[in-house]
Parts: C-alpha cells; sequence; structure tokens
C-alpha cells in the first residue's frame, strides 16, 4: 500500500457557507435555525454547514411537493417530461468535474471513481427518459355482460420519500428522482447528514434546467428527526430507502400510519467464490476491489471470499500482494485509488471489527489507520484476514470499510451452504473457468444479483435489489418504474 498527498486544488465556489433547504423552488434555512458542519473526511477540515431540518421543514417540503403533483406538473405531456430529463442531463454532464470535486470532498471517494460516474449519470438518466409513458393505458377484453368498455391506466403514486446513505450520493439520489420525473410523481429526498452537499448542487442545477416547484425538494438532517418525520408523514405515498436494518426496521414501523408503499436496499455481507480453477490473474484483483471500492463502503461489497483450498495460500499470498500496491490518499489526487472513511464514528467502527479480527483470524494484509500527514483524515489501511472460518463476527456482521474475510472451503456444496449462511441476501460473486459451475452456483446463491468472473458491474436497465435480510423492491429496470405507478380500472357501460 502506498500513501497519496493531495496536490492543491482550486474549490467548487459552491464550498463552504451555509447550504439550505430546496422547498417549493426556494432556499430556505431549516425553520429552527440549526445546522450541522460539513466536515471533509480527508482532512477533517470544515467545509461549512448544512441545514438541520426537522418535522415542520418536512411539512413544507411534503406539502410543496403535494401542491406540484396536484398542480400543473400533472398536466406535463410525457415528451415534456421526457424532454426535461435529457436536458437535465445535458445541464449535469456540462457541469459534471465541479459535481465529482464536491463528491469527493463531501464524502472521501476519490476523484478516479467519481469523475468516471458521468458515464453513469448520462446511463441513468437516458434510462430514466426512455422509460417515460410506462403509465400508458391499455383497453383489455373483458367477459362482461352487457356492452362494456375496459380501460387499465397506471397513474403516478404521487409523492415520494427519498432517504439514501453517505456512501454514494451521486448515483443514489437518481433512484428517487429518476422514476419519479419519469412518471410525474413529486419527491421529498433527505441525503444523509454526512453527504449532502453533492444533492445540494444537483437539485440547484435541475431547478436551473427547468424542473417545476416543488416537483423535486430536498431537505437536509439527522436521521432521525427530517428522516423519520419523512418516514412517518401522512402525505407521502411511497419511501424509497437505502441504508442499514435497523434503521430501515424503524422506518417500516414509522410508515405504518398510511401504509405507505416501500422499497428497501440493505446491507450486505456479500459472498465472493473463488473455485481452484478461476483464472487468478483476474480474480485476485477482481475479488480484492470488490471488497476495497469506495474504501469498502459499499452495500455489495463481496467481504467474504471463500477459496477452494488447492488454492487457498498461493490467493491468499497474492491478494496480500495485491493490496501492497494499493494507492490511499486524498481523493483530490487523481492517483489515489482509495480515499478516506466517511467519518470518524466510521472509522472507530471499522477498527474495532479490525481489534475482533485480530482475536479472530490471521491478520494477512493492512489493519492500521494512517499516521503522519494522514492523521487528521479517516483513513485505514486495506486489510485482509485469512484463515477464517464463515460463524466468526468478522464474517457475519457487515463492516462497511475496506476489510477482506478469506474462508477456505473444500466442495461446491460447501461453498454453496456457506455463502448462503447469513440473513443478508443482496449480491454474491464467484471465480471460475467451468460453465456448469458458474450456472449451478450462480442459481444456487441467495441474492438480488451475481457476478460470474467480474464484480459489481451494474447496468441502471437491468437494475438491482435484495433478498432476505437486504430489503425488497427493485432499483433500476422497468419494474422500478412501475413501482412508482399504481393500477386503475375503469368500466364503461356503453349500453
Ligand atoms: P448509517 O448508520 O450507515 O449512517 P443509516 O441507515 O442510519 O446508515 O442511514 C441511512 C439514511 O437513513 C441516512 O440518510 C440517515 O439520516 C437516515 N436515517 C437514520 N435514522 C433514521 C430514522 N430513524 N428514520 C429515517 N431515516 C433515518
Amino acid at each position: 500500500m502506498t500513501v497519496q498527498t493531495a496536490k492543491p486544488a482550486a474549490l467548487p465556489a459552491f464550498i463552504g457557507g451555509e447550504k439550505k433547504n430546496l422547498i417549493g423552488g426556494k432556499w430556505v434555512p431549516a425553520s429552527s435555525g440549526e445546522t450541522i458542519p460539513v466536515i471533509n473526511p480527508a482532512t477533517g477540515g470544515s467545509l461549512g454547514s448544512i441545514a438541520a431540518s426537522g418535522s415542520t421543514d418536512v411539512d413544507a417540503a411534503v406539502a410543496a411537493a403535494r401542491a406540484a403533483f396536484e398542480g400543473e406538473w400533472s398536466s406535463w405531456t410525457p415528451d415534456q417530461r421526457r424532454k426535461l430529463i435529457l436536458k437535465i442531463h445535458d445541464v449535469l454532464l456540462e457541469n459534471f468535474d465541479e459535481l465529482a470535486m464536491i463528491e469527493t470532498l463531501d464524502m472521501g471517494a476519490p476523484l478516479a471513481r467519481t469523475k468516471p460516474l458521468s458515464g453513469w449519470t448520462s446511463q441513468v438518466l437516458q434510462f430514466f427518459a426512455g422509460q417515460v409513458g410506462a403509465g400508458t393505458v391499455a383497453a383489455p377484453e373483458n367477459s362482461l355482460p352487457g356492452d362494456f368498455l375496459t380501460l387499465r391506466y397506471r397513474p403516478p403514486v404521487g409523492v415520494v420519500g427519498g432517504i439514501i446513505p453517505w456512501n454514494g450520493p451521486l448515483i443514489g439520489l437518481w433512484w428517487i428522482f429518476g422514476p419519479a420525473l419519469a412518471t410525474g410523481c413529486t419527491a421529498v429526498l433527505k441525503p444523509a447528514e454526512d453527504a449532502s452537499l453533492s444533492v445540494l448542487r444537483i437539485a440547484e442545477l435541475m431547478t436551473e434546467a427547468g424542473v417545476p416547484d416543488g416537483v423535486i425538494n430536498v431537505v437536509t438532517g439527522y436521521g432521525k428527526d427530517a428522516g423519520h418525520a419523512l418516514a412517518e408523514h401522512h402525505g407521502v405515498d411511497r419511501i424509497a430507502f437505502t441504508g442499514s436494518v435497523g434503521t430501515a426496521q424503524t422506518i417500516v414501523r414509522a410508515s405504518a400510519g398510511n401504509l405507505k408503499r416501500l422499497q428497501l436496499e440493505l446491507g450486505g455481507k456479500s459472498p465472493d467464490i473463488v473455485f481452484a480453477d478461476a483464472d487468478l490473474d483476474k480474480a485476485v484483483p477482481g475479488a480484492a476491489m470488490g471488497v476495497y471500492t469506495n474504501s469498502g463502503q459499499v452495500c455489495v461489497a463481496g467481504t467474504r471470499i471463500f477459496v477452494q483450498r488447492p488454492i487457498h495460500e498461493e490467493f491468499v499470498a497474492r491478494m496480500t500482494e495485491f493490496t501492497k500496491t494499493i494507492r490511499v490518499g486524498n481523493g483530490l489526487d487523481p492517483d489515489t485509488q482509495l480515499g478516506p472513511l466517511i467519518s470518524q464514528r466510521q472509522l472507530d467502527r471499522v477498527l474495532g471489527y479490525i481489534d475482533v479480527g485480530n482475536k479472530e483470524a490471521k491478520l494477512a494484509a493492512g489493519g492500521n489507520r494512517l499516521g503522519g500527514d494522514h492523521a487528521d483524515g479517516f483513513y485505514v489501511e486495506p486489510t485482509v484476514f485469512a484463515g477464517a472460518t464463515n460463524d466468526m463476527t468478522i464474517a457475519q456482521e457487515e463492516i462497511f470499510g475496506p476489510v477482506a474475510t478469506v474462508i477456505p472451503f473444500d466442495t461446491m456444496d460447501e461453498a454453496i451452504t456457506l455463502a448462503n449462511a447469513t440473513p443478508y441476501g443482496l449480491a454474491g460473486g464467484l471465480w471460475t473457468e467451468n460453465l456448469g459451475t458458474a450456472h449451478k452456483v450462480s442459481q444456487a446463491i441467495q441474492a438480488g444479483t451475481v457476478w460470474v468472473n467480474c464484480y459489481g458491474v451494474l447496468d441502471p436497465s437491468i437494475g438491482f435489489g435484495g433478498t432476505k435480510m437486504s430489503g425488497y423492491g427493485w432499483k433500476g429496470g422497468r419494474e422500478h418504474v412501475e413501482s412508482y405507478l399504481y393500477d386503475k380500472a375503469v368500466y364503461l357501460n356503453l349500453g
């Protein structure tokens, strides 16, 4: 592992000062006047503040979203909505260098990760633009006595509340704003208190691109205040949540008052299985980056690496070598591969798990916080534990840091049993040159996504989601857009 030091860079003008909420097309502070400091995780320095909103602010945002839903927005034609999404696409791409830098400063991911998200943003917005019209009317046959015309409609559900985490707001906001704009819903988004800046800047750019007042609203604040108020608000028809299982359980309870529709995408402890016939030149970096990407702060991270015993020793040696080549440091340096963790709280959590790992298994690489010039940032080395078993704490609990747990296995059946021995079911991977193994194991893994000889690729038109305690509902794909609509039948008696 080598350490990168950031070169000085001009910060975007957006950075610094007191950021406000976007409610009904206006930028307003929290009604309490309270704010939350924004910390740069790479340095511990200040990036200004965001509004610490509460239920009064959420009430105002939901009222604005409702008024927009029932107002002129409802008469926009599909063609108008499609053109609006494509205009947003163009405006965002023109400003993407700035957006990438805001994201890097706010949540730590390196520019090497945030800049290429322009390609993904382009793809996701074009996908949702192409989905406009999912509410098309059908006139199915009926078997009623008499002369009836029967119509099926799919109107938009109404006001959607989005609650997203801090590990990738530049990606996460589109899972709410994309389908909302495509279907004619309106949205209130509560980004994470640790990473709201890119969402606020995008909301500003979306307004400039012509999104009508109230169609999208952004309310920042703590989860227990603003998030909870949104989850229980009776003016919200649907909640889209990405985050931890415990928070999801609180949201499910809070949402029961008006029986909101829910889509939940939660954590994981995903298996990545390396068979003895795998091409290790691909499997070693592929499985390693399947854990380390975004400093391990990825819900689909393949953190349990099962390796077939004949190649276990060689795999651990090569993964250790590979891990040493990874460049960790300030994300503003274009050569940095892994940035800091999001916060002191997350650093403490990850270092706590590394302590547990040192007691449970054998440390093969990493295991330390970065010191020296990096001591004020929240950096931890990419870390490998070997000789582990699946029942260990480091193999069962989601760490959300760059920590891999390598577990040996003997047979395919054993690998499948171990892979599924987790409460989660978000993702999984396997590495093999055998087609039969690829098909059998990918079908047997209980997860919303399985990658074979790759890890973490995602096409928004295919989508993803989870099973078991990783949640329910699909993000991306046509089903996602359809989940922003409800079903309606109309019977016309023509007799
Ligand atoms: P983490 O602990 O990793 O931050 P969370 O699931 O708590 O993960 O956070 C994901 C999102 O959920 C954030 O936007 C956070 O503010 C929000 N959140 C946290 N607690 C609640 C809650 N009780 N109700 C609604 N939203 C919440």
